[in-house]
């Protein structure tokens, strides 16, 4: 199956390039991130081909019924063989051992990125194992939904998104600009970083946030005074939010707690301290600084809305495309 050339097909996501930006693309790992990536390449012609390297025989199975990828391969070997730009799309504690099983199947050349969710982890766990002559430029889209697995992308998902790169020192200029336009062209905006300050950023906007729906979810679910049903009953006064990224995937998000640990606890520490000072106004009854503390926090939603990033998450548009 071709890249989609009629115009109206591309929607929203803008005009399909007239030639493929990378010969052949493949993909480690076909769940939401690796198939919205498919699906988005595919519709926008940013590769002329693309192999969908999957361990595990359903997702196999489904890719192809899906059509997402040109070909399917188990094995991630003889699966990038050929192939120009390699993303991996796997939760981050695997990146370094699908990375060594990958790498005698590399060709010269070529340029191998991720989308793992922590930084400095994947480059010390995957630049090890890549060849000499290879070049390697990590990413991370800042996008997602709570589901998992090959049905649950879709092709707009990165679309007015940050995608954050963090090459390392001395990267290949040309391999990182390639991996930009790339992101680009599936409507991102993209943002360059060293994987330490990314690992800091994401540990206060996204890691702590999920962990502490995690946590109230499961202090909800534990509470005697309150029963199950009155949970669910009474979700919208704010625990709603919470349970919807509470399901996000437990595999990933416990990879993104073990790997991004220093600046998840840095970051928490700071959090119990804050946490502390509301409690105790609460307990003395010191509504000017409960007050001023909400104000506070008011002005940075609006800082989030004016720059157009108040949307949680891209829904999929109407029926699934492949
Ligand atoms: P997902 O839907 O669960 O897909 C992950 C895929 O990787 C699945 O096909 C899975 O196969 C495969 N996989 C799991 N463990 C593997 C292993 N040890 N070796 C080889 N393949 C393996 O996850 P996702 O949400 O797409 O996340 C993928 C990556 O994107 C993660 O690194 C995550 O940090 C990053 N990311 C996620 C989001 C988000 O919101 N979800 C946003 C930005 C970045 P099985 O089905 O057999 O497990």
């Amino acid at each position: 199956m071709g890249p989609v050339a009629d115009p109206a097909a591309a929607d929203d996501l803008g005009q399909p390039r007239e030639t493929p930006l990378f010969p052949r693309l493949a993909i480690v790992g076909l769940g939401l991130i690796g198939s919205s990536v498919a699906r988005a390449a595919r519709r926008l012609n940013l590769a002329g081909e693309i192999v969908a390297i999957d361990a595990n025989d359903d997702v196999r199975r489904r890719c192809a019924e899906l059509g997402i990828a040109d070909r399917v391969a188990a094995d991630a070997a003889s699966g990038v063989e050929g192939a120009d730009l390699i993303v991996l799309c796997v939760p981050v504690g695997a990146c370094g051992a699908v990375a060594q099983a990958m790498a005698p199947g590399l060709k010269a050349g070529a340029t191998v990125s991720d989308v793992g969710s922590v930084k400095g982890a994947v480059v010390r766990d995957v630049g090890p194992h890549l060849p000499e002559g290879v070049h390697f430029v990590p990413a991370h889209p800042v996008a997602g939904t709570e589901n998992s697995g090959p049905e649950a992308g879709f092709a707009s998902l990165f679309l007015g998104r940050w995608c954050i790169l963090t090459p390392p020192e001395g990267a290949d200029r040309n391999a990182v600009a390639r991996v930009q336009e790339f992101w680009e062209g599936m409507g991102s905006i993209v943002e360059i970083m060293t994987p330490q300050h990314h690992d800091i950023v994401l540990a206060i906007t996204s890691h702590v946030p999920h962990l502490i729906a995690y946590n109230i979810v499961g202090t909800a679910s534990d509470l005697e005074a309150v029963t199950q049903s009155e949970v669910i009953k009474f979700s919208a006064g704010g625990f709603r939010d919470f349970t919807r990224i509470a399901a996000s995937d437990p595999t990933m998000w416990r990879d993104v707690f073990l790997n991004n640990r220093e600046a998840v606890l840095e970051v928490l520490g700071r959090f119990n301290e804050d946490l502390a000072a509301l409690a105790r106004a609460i307990r003395w009854g010191d509504g000017t600084m409960l007050h001023e503390f909400f104000a506070r926090s008011r002005s940075i939603r609006r800082g989030i809305v004016q720059i157009g990033q108040s949307v949680p998450y891209a829904d999929p548009p109407g029926p699934k495309e492949p």
